[in-house]
């Protein structure tokens, strides 16, 4: 089985080919088991239960009193639908119509809180609203599009042209050189990050390239090295807005590290043990990535490898 990143693992069936017929989707959100998640603004709306944090769960009903026109029919549990609704604007809701029922989470702080599979459904609701948001109008004539297929297509009345949700592919990487004494991992930093802050390497892949050339590339751009083997280790759906980071051990040819100085300010060089206290967090300079992101399974994954 191949490791599950937090955001991966929604449990649902997504009934692509049924969300198509709006009278099936009509029938769904009337059904009396129908529940939405509810999302402000990409923030889940999150309670403490028994067992822990759990996503607020509304009957379809319900949350259509609450909010009209920004739903999308995120697929089937077992045979009962599931839904997600999402309130816009400023003034939080929980201090307004689902006051009392729980609070807001930034998204992050969600990734860590829930469970995987409630994370992943929140993950994707917030992808799917993020797009319809930033893609009112058709890119191929100016209309402004209706929604269809529950929230997962864009149709521009005018031209006839469909549009679907993007997802951005980004390569995620972990530079290891074995040539020495024993073998190390790079991992860079990023001005803007937190102090002591270091991470894997990624970028966006181009037109035209492949998973292990966007690798190479990025490597050589920011960090100076070669890379000449290139292993798949994961991937996660990153709901910030909508990427798919892939994740990726990158063999390097030699340690001439030389930070690029846009991307990156620093590299730095760990051995095996020395990764190992950046992800247990006794590490003297170094913070690692949070443990939902792919980089710390990344990080992980190589210290565990020996
Ligand atoms: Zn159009």
């Amino acid at each position: 089985m191949a490791h599950q990143n937090i955001f991966a693992g929604n449990p649902l069936d997504r009934a692509g080919d049924l969300r198509n017929d709006p009278d099936w989707l009509a029938e769904q959100a009337a059904k009396p088991y129908a529940q939405a998640l509810v999302l402000w603004e990409g923030r889940p709306l999150i309670e403490e239960t028994a067992q822990g944090p759990r996503l607020v769960w509304l009957s379809m009903t319900h949350a259509r009193t609450l909010v009209r026109d920004r739903e999308a029919f995120l697929g089937l549990w077992k045979d009962e639908p599931v839904f997600a609704i999402e309130f816009e604007g400023s003034i939080d809701p929980a201090d307004g119509p689902v006051g009392g029922l729980g609070v807001f989470h930034d998204m992050r702080a969600a990734a860590a809180l829930l469970p995987a599979s409630d994370a992943a459904m929140a993950g994707g609701a917030k992808s799917l609203f993020d797009w319809r948001r930033r893609h009112g109008f058709c890119a191929n004539c100016g209309a402004l599009c209706e929604t269809a297929s529950g929230g997962w297509k864009r149709r521009c009345p005018a031209c006839g042209t469909e549009h679907f949700p993007r997802v951005d592919p980004v390569t995620i990487m972990l530079p290891i050189y074995k040539g020495g004494a024993e073998p190390i991992c790079l991992l860079g930093r990023q001005a803007a990050w937190a102090p002591g802050r270091m991470s894997a390497l990624a970028g966006f892949l181009e037109p035209g390239e492949s998973i292990e050339e966007a690798c190479a590339r990025e490597v050589k751009e920011e960090a100076g090295l070669t890379v000449v083997d290139t292993t798949y280790h994961s991937s996660q759906p990153w709901p910030f807005p909508s990427q798919l980071m892939i994740g990726l051990l990158a063999e390097v040819s030699d340690d001439q590290a030389a930070p690029d100085q846009t991307e990156l300010e620093s590299v730095a060089w760990l051995t095996r043990a020395e990764a190992r206290a950046v992800l247990d967090g006794d590490h003297p300079t170094i913070s690692a990535p949070p443990p939902f992101a792919i980089a710390h399974s990344l990080i992980r994954a190589w210290v565990e490898e020996a």
